[in-house]
């Protein structure tokens, strides 16, 4: 029996925080599936297209590592992956007040679904796809930011949109 992760989010864009996370479930799980949501309310700068190129260009090196885009409800994605597992990333108590409310509706709606929460490095606790974005319009470095291979890329592209 596989063990079967989903990590869902925004990626928006990905950042050094996110591939820190994926980075340490990829040895605990068999296949790891980041779903990138894809959700007309939610507005995001970069297209579902451009967040899943830039991940799939950072994860590269991982062979148990798919990305893939969903646009209903976290707990059907799981299942059409047949993962058991849902991965949240935590940073500040911030965070913790939606991530607990999510994590008991999805528990609700499917008790055979277990979230698992990841706290973040301490050097990535203040990095989050909104902070990149903007001290990359301004031309900040993003060098610690972001990962290497899409970092020239998404300085570009963040300039370009000032
Ligand atoms: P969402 O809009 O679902 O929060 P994000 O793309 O912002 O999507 O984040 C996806 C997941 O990654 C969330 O669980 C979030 O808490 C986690 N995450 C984001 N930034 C970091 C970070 N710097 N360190 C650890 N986890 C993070």
């Amino acid at each position: 029996m596989q063990r079967i992760c989903v990590y869902p989010g925004s990626f928006d864009p990905v950042t050094a925080g996110h591939m820190d996370i994926i980075g340490r479930i990829v040895d605990m799980f068999d296949q790891v599936v980041v779903g990138v949501l894809n959700n007309a309310q939610k507005k995001t700068f970069f297209s579902v297209e451009q967040r899943i190129n830039f991940l799939r260009q950072c994860t590269s090196d991982f062979d148990n590592v798919e990305i893939a885009y969903f646009d209903g409800m976290l707990v059907d994605f799981a299942s059409q992956q047949n993962a058991k597992f849902i991965v949240r990333g935590l940073r500040a108590v911030s965070d913790f007040e939606y991530e607990f409310q999510m994590a008991s509706v999805n528990k609700r709606l499917r008790p055979e679904l277990e979230t698992i929460f990841l706290m973040t490095r301490t050097r990535h606790s203040f990095l989050s796809s909104s902070i990149v974005r903007d001290v990359g319009r301004y031309g900040g470095d993003l060098s610690s930011m972001v990962p290497n291979q899409i970092c020239k890329q998404l300085q570009h592209d963040l300039l370009r949109q000032q």
